[in-house]
């Protein structure tokens, strides 16, 4: 016999909630919350006797159901550059066994920045990520590097003889207040990007730092062509506008000089771009010149030119806008479509509008490498800038500078005119990353490297 619900609550009095806690965030929904622990919003007010769930408040403890013998506060924690669900396991001081199971990580090498990878807050009894073992090829020295500290101050904490004399396996103590360690793999010490959240149709700067080692790498598609920074390796890429929204692997290769070879890869999330579509309606006489067989041409003629990487780079700072005017006709990475055509191509640069003969500057310093008539672009103009990157200046009506010549920021290059495919005056401005067109307003809003 099934007993009454009124019965069963009669004969045992509710227990203590079950179960760990989360404390409600800035910026959490309900919907949100249930989403993070692979809850359904039903399941989530059930559990905490939530009648509305607007009047969710932040630091509220919230009982997530369903997670049996784990207590204390669970805590999501956004997965970073460089970061593995080992090194995550580390700091938190966590066991790599439970992450695992707490956030179904089915396979830890898919595990990608930003992800929300949930923990227990000091429940583990583990030391939070403060002892750490010496791996093969590993050093004090190296050890020190990757948690910011003194070799030396490693050496005494650890009461070692020398800081030579670590072996592979030993145990070692980093200080407490010691950043995080990355789940970075010997000789890479550092790894950024910038920005951290890559978009279509942006550039993505990305710094290595390795012991004595050559670093080299790809992401996605491209190639990462590394040089020579202040700061240690540093590599600029385009992330072509029309490439698809979603995960690509950014692979990092690390080599010593005996020829031994490390591999770090981590899945980094490119975000849609929100480009917005433009339908363009042209004459007959200027309809002639998107005949496939003349832009294509023209593109290939133009990739070619500004693929090269030249070694030394000439810029310093952020670009300057090329022309005086706050008039942007057409924004980077728009949608185009010509005479009702389909959407198959983008804007690649910016348009400025501005009286025909207003002069044009070079966005920065560098190396004339292209200055004449194109048939699309009309008469135009390319700057090498080093390192791959290339600005173009397009529609002139006359070009002010030759090949071969080196400019300054600043310096005039041309004047603005309507040559080319164009429908009034007005300057179209690009910029080229590792032979990929991308957002020249980034190069005018930040600086790279
Ligand atoms: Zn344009």
């Amino acid at each position: 016999m099934a007993a009454s619900p009124a019965l069963a609550q009669t004969a045992t009095p509710s227990p203590a909630p079950a179960g760990p806690t989360y404390v409600v965030q800035a910026g959490d929904s309900l919907y949100s919350i249930a989403l993070s622990f692979g809850l359904t919003v039903d399941a989530l007010q059930q559990a905490n006797a939530i009648a509305d769930p607007s009047l969710l408040y932040v630091g509220q403890s919230l009982v997530i159901p369903g997670y049996e013998n784990i207590s204390g506060v669970l805590t999501i924690h956004r997965a970073e550059v460089g970061e593995t669900p080992a090194s995550i396991a580390q700091r938190f001081g966590v066991s790599p066994e439970l992450l695992t199971r707490l956030n179904r990580l089915t396979n830890p090498a898919m595990m990608y920045v930003g992800q929300p990878i949930i923990y227990p807050e000091g429940n583990t009894g583990i030391p939070t990520g403060r002892a750490v073992a010496v791996m093969p090829r590993d050093s004090v020295a190296a050890l020190a590097a990757r948690s910011g500290q003194s070799v030396w101050g490693m050496a005494l904490l650890n009461d070692l003889a020398s800081p030579f004399a670590a072996y592979a396996g030993q145990q070692l103590i980093i200080a407490s207040d010691a950043p995080a360690l990355t789940g970075l793999p010997q000789p890479l010490l550092a790894l950024t990007l910038k920005p951290e959240h890559p978009v279509q149709g942006g550039t993505l700067e990305v710094a290595a730092q390795a012991l004595d080692a050559a670093v080299s790498g790809s992401f996605g598609p491209w190639p990462l062509r590394f040089a020579d920074d202040v700061g240690g390796p540093v590599a600029l890429q385009g992330i072509y506008a029309l490439a698809d929204p979603g995960l690509y692997p950014l692979v990092i290769t690390a080599t010593v000089p005996g020829g031994g070879v490390t591999v770090f890869e981590q899945m980094i999330p490119v975000a849609d771009g929100s480009y917005p579509y433009q339908l363009l309606y042209v004459g007959e006489e200027q309809a002639a010149l998107l005949d496939p067989a003349v832009v294509g041409a023209e593109l290939g003629q133009v990739t070619q030119i500004v693929s090269p990487d030249t070694e030394a780079r000439q810029w310093q700072g952020t670009f300057l806008q090329p022309v005086q005017s706050d008039r942007v006709t057409t924004g980077f990475g728009v949608r185009r479509s010509y005479n009702g055509g389909s959407f198959d191509g983008f804007h690649g640069g910016i348009d400025w509008g501005a009286t025909g003969g207003s002069p044009v500057v070079a966005a920065a310093a560098g190396t004339v490498v292209f200055a004449g008539p194109l048939t699309v672009r009309g008469n135009a103009t390319i700057i090498d800038h080093g390192w791959g990157v290339y600005t173009g200046y397009w529609h002139q009506f006359k070009i002010d500078v030759a090949v071969g010549q080196a400019v300054q920021a600043g310096d005039v290059i041309g004047a603005v005119g309507s040559s080319g495919l164009s429908t009034g005056s007005h300057l179209h401005f690009e910029v080229w990353v590792g032979g990929v067109q991308v957002n020249p307003q980034q190069w005018l809003d930040a600086q790279f490297p």
